[in-house]
């Protein structure tokens, strides 16, 4: 079992216990407006109508503006929405099928025990439910975890209607699968520019597509892989406890990182024996 990387940076997901926002970095409405007036030059651009030379170069914006993305559409939002009563207790309560002593209320000891010696199927007696909003890229990243049950929003059905503006990251020469947070200033705004344009642009074909009688499994082709998606995953606490295992660690993507992180958190709260013996806090 891999240690969990330690961060001390907030994630930039919104983490939603109980119905509580209990941490978020998002900026507030007030902070988007002060942001968009900073980047008016850019928001007055009418991206549809500017060919895709128009923006190849890395202005825009007022370069002393403190936000890089001046956009702030939705982000990333983890939330807690079931998790089996009493998990821990249950799970000791079945780990504990040939005692004498199934009702022994101390099991900090005994859970312990199972994590440090793989006695994985005690952690498979309790399941957790997260809703999690993010973009379909990442979304594609979740759904590979096979021992999980999913539901997704489905593009078929119902109109899609926001993307999530992403941070540009420098491309590993080592690591093909790395990238580094080193850009300059004006590449990153340049970047959150031409995701907005690009975005827009995509929307308003698909929006008219709509209006054209195309249908919506059709017509969401042209969406990017930024667009914003809603999805239910439930897994048993042995899946979890594998899935933060993976991508809690340095070798996944940022942004996956982030809502696994925000899912760490949420576990921590319900499962506090876990979460020290599997050094989640
Ligand atoms: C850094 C990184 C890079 C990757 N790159 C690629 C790539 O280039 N291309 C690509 O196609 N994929 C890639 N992947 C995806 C990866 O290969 C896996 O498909 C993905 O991480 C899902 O993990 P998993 O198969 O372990 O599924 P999970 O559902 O997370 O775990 C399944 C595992 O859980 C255990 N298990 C078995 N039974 C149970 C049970 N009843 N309850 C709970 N657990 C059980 C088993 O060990 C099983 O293998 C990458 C993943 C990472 C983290």
């Amino acid at each position: 079992m891999r240690r969990p990387q330690k961060t001390k940076t907030l994630p930039a997901v919104e983490i939603i216990r109980r119905g509580k926002t209990i941490k978020t970095r998002i900026t507030t409405d007030a902070d988007n407006n002060a942001n968009a007036r900073a980047w008016g030059k850019i928001r007055e651009v009418d991206s549809v109508r500017r060919g895709p030379e128009a923006n190849d170069t890395c202005e825009g914006g007022d370069p002393d503006a403190e936000t890089l993305c001046p956009y702030a559409e939705d982000r990333m939002k983890v939330e807690l929405v079931s998790i089996t009563p009493k998990a821990e207790k249950i799970m000791a309560y079945c780990a504990r099928v040939s005692s004498p002593h199934q009702d022994n209320p101390e099991y900090a000891g005994l859970l312990k025990y199972c994590a440090d010696h793989g006695h994985w199927s005690v952690f498979e007696m309790a399941d957790a439910t997260f809703e999690i909003v993010t973009s379909r890229a990442i979304a594609q990243q979740l759904l590979r975890h096979k021992s999980f049950s999913f539901q997704e929003f489905s593009q078929r059905y119902a109109e899609v209607m926001k993307y999530e503006a992403y941070a540009p990251r420098r491309q590993d020469d080592k690591n093909r699968q790395n990238s580094i947070d080193d850009l300059p200033k004006e590449i990153q705004r340049w970047w959150y520019a031409e995701q907005d344009e690009t975005w827009r642009k995509a929307k308003w074909v698909y929006d008219i597509a709509l209006e054209r009688g195309v249908a919506k499994e059709c017509a969401r082709m042209i969406l990017p892989l930024n667009t914003q998606t809603r999805l239910y995953m439930k897994g048993s606490i042995r899946s979890w406890i594998h899935y933060l295992d993976v991508r809690c660690g340095a070798d996944t993507q940022l942004e996956h990182r982030e809502i696994a992180l925000a899912i760490r958190t949420l576990l921590a709260a319900e499962l506090p024996t876990l979460a020290e013996a599997f050094e989640w806090v």
